[in-house]
């Protein structure tokens, strides 16, 4: 493989060279399925706002985008054959990323749109193995994993398996909503998670830490330093005023923010010196989001946050969720309501302890268009 050809396609994808090298040996595998004689892969460059070569391969020396290989006037919404080229948009679910021109073979000339609609789902599929993000084409960036995490009950004679071999990968900066029956181990799965409760078999690793190995002691430290929870029933201190509540967390960790600047973001200010008793149900799940973030938290574990709360505040509830994401916490929601999950990056199905189904979803629906 060309050197050049790899540090180009990393400039391009302003990433690690593992991921550039992934993406340039399956290109040149599904190439060399279809024998093509050329192949450019351009990418969208939103800075210049022109398409830009990131991968060449063919019979001449590697073009660059400044020499202009190809006069590109055309629309790139369609696959199309102009002269011998063939055209194919490469686009994620809200916009063209870029276009992949293919040269016609003579000896093989089989170009049509069955073809092109094959080999865009070769390259969509391969692009999904490296765990592009679809609006930045960037690598994701994993934060935790289970692998085949099952986990198990015993109470005297009866043993109660619940969840029976989940995988699961959460990336920074998502918001991940778990969708299940009551009863599927959505809490279960969120308890392991926030490390409230041992796997029974399996491995869970966060960042770098492997949880599987972990003792009491340490799953203590795990929650403090690394989780923020916030729970249906908010789980407030009674006798202490929303501040308070929120900077009995704050001290737990040094370096934590402000308890003050926390409760002005869910929208509290003038609330300071309530107590939950004089807060309502959408304000003490505030303080509870308040509390969740004020420790810089590096994943937010939400269990049925709004199943306390009438249509109106549960939508505004979500609608602070959703800021949060936005300012980059990573957030995964459990709950029951499928209206929620339109909101989600993914959506993970949970049935039975397993997951059924993962849901992407190119773009999240608002908060604030959610019905139920
Ligand atoms: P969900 O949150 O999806 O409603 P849970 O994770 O709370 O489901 O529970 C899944 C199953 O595991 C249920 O059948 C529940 O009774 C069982 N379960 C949960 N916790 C325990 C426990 N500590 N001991 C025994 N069974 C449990
Ligand atoms: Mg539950």
């Amino acid at each position: 493989m060309n050197k050049e050809y790899i540090n180009y396609i990393n400039k391009v994808f302003q990433s690690e060279e593992s991921f550039g090298i992934k993406v340039l040996k399956s290109l040149n595998k599904v190439n060399s399925i279809y024998k093509s004689k050329e192949l450019v892969l351009y990418f969208y460059d939103k800075k210049n706002n022109k398409l830009k070569p990131g991968y060449y391969c063919g019979d001449t020396s590697f073009v660059d985008s400044d020499k202009n290989p190809k006069d590109l006037h055309f629309d790139i919404n369609e696959v199309s054959v102009f002269d011998d080229y063939l055209y194919l948009p490469l686009k994620n679910n809200k916009e063209n990323i870029g276009i992949i021109t293919l040269l016609l073979n003579k000896d093989n000339n089989d170009f049509n749109l069955d073809f092109a609609k094959e080999y865009i789902n070769l390259i969509n599929s391969k692009l999904q193995d490296v765990n592009l993000d679809e609006a930045t084409f960037r690598k994701k960036e994993v934060l935790m994993s289970l692998r085949d995490v099952k986990k198990e009950f015993v109470n005297g004679e009866l043993i109660t398996k619940v969840l029976k071999g989940v995988n699961l990968d959460v990336y920074k900066n998502e918001l991940l909503v778990v969708l299940g029956a009551s009863g599927s181990g959505k809490s279960t799965l969120l308890n392991l998670v926030g490390g409230m409760d041992f796997v029974t078999s399996g491995s869970y690793k966060f960042q770098d830490i492997d949880l599987s190995t972990f003792k009491e002691k340490d799953l203590t430290l795990f929650r403090r330093e690394k989780i923020g929870f916030i729970f249906q029933n908010y789980n407030l201190m009674p006798n202490l005023n929303a501040i308070q509540n929120v900077r009995f967390i704050s001290e737990l960790k040094k370096d934590s923010k402000d308890p003050k600047e926390m409760l002005d973001l869910v929208g509290l200010e003038g609330k300071y010196n309530n107590f939950p008793s004089q807060l309502s149900g959408g304000q003490c799940q505030r303080v509870a989001i308040a509390r969740a973030l004020v420790k810089k938290p590096d994943l937010i574990l939400a269990d049925e946050p709004t199943a306390a709360l009438d249509y109106k505040t549960s939508i505004e509830v979500l609608q602070v969720i959703e800021g949060v994401v936005k300012e980059s916490a990573t957030v995964l929601i459990v709950t029951h309501n499928e209206e929620i999950a339109k909101m989600a990056n993914r959506v993970i199905k949970l049935r039975d302890g397993r997951i059924n189904e993962i849901i992407v979803n190119p773009t999240p629906a608002k908060a604030i268009d959610l019905v139920w």
